[in-house]
This record gives structure tokens, sequence and C-alpha cells, in this order.
């Protein structure tokens, strides 16, 4: 085997580009440099488009966790109640920067694998008049689902004045995006996902009206207070020393999507996730998630035949091929694929003939090439998309 070589399929972190790493590899500069504001003026739009907002989005070094825990500390405090819509563990993990905040959290809790509806978020609001906010996690990483946030955002403004805040963190810069049309509050993310970025940027961007509440809370914390860096962004700065290296793969991230263009990388990420659900269903091995819920970044996959635990392993002894686990109950019980970011319908081919191997030598005796072919029916546009 060769030992340099790995296929990484799971959600996050992702392959980087090979442009983009070359990018990350220029001599430093001065944070307080021209050079460094330059490079911020230039990256600005293309995050607009990527979250679909006229709002600027701001920088941050941090994982994609600062981005859920400056959410919460921007917006809400001790004895504020909200209500958070846990459909994994990344809903899971609002409720418990949350608590760490001592603000009150109403959960509605989906049995993993399925998405919230817009009439539980009602059900909700009615319940908990008093809500300041709402939060939900647009792609569930932990079980392929993706949420329908649009629906979920009118369904708060329908019902209430509380703000709706967005975790987008593995999805935001694969999917479809509109933050201002929808009506989303605060949406951040992460760079390790579908951005194509090593881990340690987080972006986040807030409407008018989460500026109102923001400006109006007394107390945001330091590092993350958004006004600091919505203030520094005006003159292409920020208010810490930025991750330098990592704009540098930023601008040249974006210059990739802006080239294949942003419609054109939303349509591969639905067929990759098409042609994924198609080889296994041909297989006759269940998904987690329907085919309603299915997020175009990952797909959490539920064998009924083998074990999941055993197919990781064999991936890794044979190729060098890295799917990722389920998390918490679900840790054994299923696996991941992400098909996000730098991944392509070839690499989709590549992963899924690979892991029909690791599932005859996990011991399910399935037709070789089987789902394979299935997926080459699905980009050949004869199949039925799923
Ligand atoms: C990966 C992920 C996070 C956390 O990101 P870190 O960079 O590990 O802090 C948060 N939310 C979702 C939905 C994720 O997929």
């Amino acid at each position: 085997m060769l030992k340099d070589q790995q296929y990484l399929r799971i959600p996050g972190p992702t392959p980087v580009p090979p442009s983009v790493q070359r990018a990350m590899a220029q001599p430093m500069v001065g944070h307080r440099a021209s050079e460094t504001a330059e490079l911020i003026r230039r990256i600005r739009p293309g995050l607009k488009k990527v979250f679909g907002t006229e709002q600027d989005v701001m920088i941050f070094a941090g994982s994609g966790t600062s981005g859920l825990e400056a959410a919460v500390v921007n917006t809400v405090g001790e004895g504020d109640e909200v209500i958070v819509a846990v459909t994994g563990a990344f809903g899971r993990r609002f409720v418990k920067i949350l608590d760490a905040y001592g603000v009150t959290v109403h959960e509605i809790e989906t049995e993993w694998g399925q998405s919230v509806s817009p009439e539980e978020i009602r059900g909700a609001l009615r319940k908990n008049p008093e809500t300041k906010a709402v939060f939900a996690t647009f792609c569930e990483t932990s079980t392929g689902v993706l949420n329908p946030v649009a629906e979920l955002a009118q369904a708060v403004r329908d019902e209430s004045d509380a703000l709706f805040i967005v975790d987008g963190v593995s999805c935001i810069g694969g999917v479809e995006s509109k933050m201002d049309e929808w009506g989303i509050d605060i949406l951040v993310t992460g760079s390790q996902k579908a951005m194509m970025l090593p881990g340690g940027l987080m972006f986040a961007a807030c409407s008018d009206r989460a500026w109102k509440v923001i400006e109006e809370n007394t107390r945001r914390g330091f590092y993350l207070d958004f006004t600091k860096y919505r203030d520094n962004l005006k003159k292409d700065s920020t208010p810490f020393t930025p991750a330098t290296s990592l704009l540098y793969g930023l601008e040249q991230a974006i210059r990739l999507i802006e080239e294949e263009g942003f419609g054109e990388v939303i349509s591969r990420h639905e067929l990759m996730k098409d042609m994924t659900r198609a080889a296994f269903k041909a297989l006759g091995i269940p998904l987690l998630a329907n085919d309603e819920d299915a997020s175009p970044t990952v797909t959490a996959v539920r064998p009924d035949g083998f074990d999941a635990a055993k197919l990781r392993k064999v991936l890794k002894e044979e190729f060098n091929l890295i799917v990722a686990g389920g998390q918490e109950h679900l840790k054994d019980a299923i696996f991941r694929i992400g098909h996000m970011g730098y991944a392509s319908p070839g690499d989709v081919l590549q992963t899924l003939a690979m892991i029909e191997i690791g599932i005859r030598k996990a011991g399910q005796e399935i037709e070789l090439g089987k789902g394979v072919a299935a997926a080459q029916q699905i980009y050949l546009g004869k199949g039925d998309p799923q």
C-alpha cells in the first residue's frame, strides 16, 4: 500500500485542493500590513455569496464550535429562554453551550436520522412565548440530515420575534444558502468541511434584527464579541491576529468556487448525494435518513448485514480509505461518508468501489459492482434521482 496516500471521506476535515495548499504556503506578512487588508478585501464578496447575504461575513480564528458559542454569547444570557432543535450531536452541542451560560433551554428532540419540522417549531414557540432565540443545525453531520431551514425560518417569523440562529458548519459552501431571503438571523460555519480548507477559521453573519439584539446585549464576552469583528471588517481588518495562512487558502478556495460557478458546486453536491444513496439502495443496505431529509454533503448508512466498525477497519487497512463512524448511541451502528468540498462524482465512484470490497470482507455477500453501477446510472442521468 502507498504509505503517503489516503482517501479522506469523513464529513470533515475534508481534503484540501493542491492549489489551496500552495496558497497557504506563502510567506507571512504583518497582520496590520496593507497586504492583509487587501487580502481580506478580496475575500469579502465571495463569502457573502456562499452565505447568500448582503451582510458582511465576519472571519474568526477558531473552529466551528467557536461559531456556535459566539452565536450564543452575543445574543442571550443567563435566565433567557431559547428553543433548540436537537436532531443529533450538533444540535445537542448548542444545548451544552447554552447550559454553560445558564440559558433556559426548551428542546425539540427528533429521532436521530430525522429532520425537525416547521410544525414542531411553531408548537414549541406557542408553548414558550418568552423565547428569545431558536437554534437549529442546517446539516446535522451526525445523521446526514439536512434540516429545512428556509421553512423553519418562516415558522419562527410567523410565530414570534425570536431570532433564528443556524449552525451551517457541515454544508455552507456546498449547498444553496439564502440567508437574507429565508430570514436566518445568524449563520455560522467553519473552514474544514464544505469550504475545502483545514480547520481553524470560523465565519459568521448577522441580520439587521440580530444586530439590534447584539448591540443591546451588555455581556457579549470578549474574544467572540461580534461587534468588534464587524467594526474591524469595515476597515478590512480583524480585532485580533488573523490566521493569515488560512486566509490565503480561503482566497484560493473562493476562487475555485467562482471558477466552477456556485450553482455548479451545488449541483455537484446533489449529484454526489444521489449517486451515493442509489448505490446503497441497489446493494440493499439501509440508509439512516430518508430521501427528503438527506444532506448533499454527508450520507449515513445503517448496515444490517455486517458490522460498521469492521467495515471501517477493513477500509483503512486495505485502502487507507477513511470513513466516519457514528456519534453517541449510533457510534458503531452506522458509518458516514463525507462527499463535500473537494470531492467529485469520480471520487464517489472510487469510494463506492472500495466500500463494496470492504463490505464483502466485513462479511456480507453482495454482488460486486452493483452499487457502483447504480451510481454510474445516476451519473449518466438514467437512474431515478433519489
Ligand atoms: C463539525 C461541526 C461542528 C464543530 O466544528 P469544530 O470545527 O469541530 O468545532 C459544529 N456543527 C456541525 C454541524 C459540524 O458538522
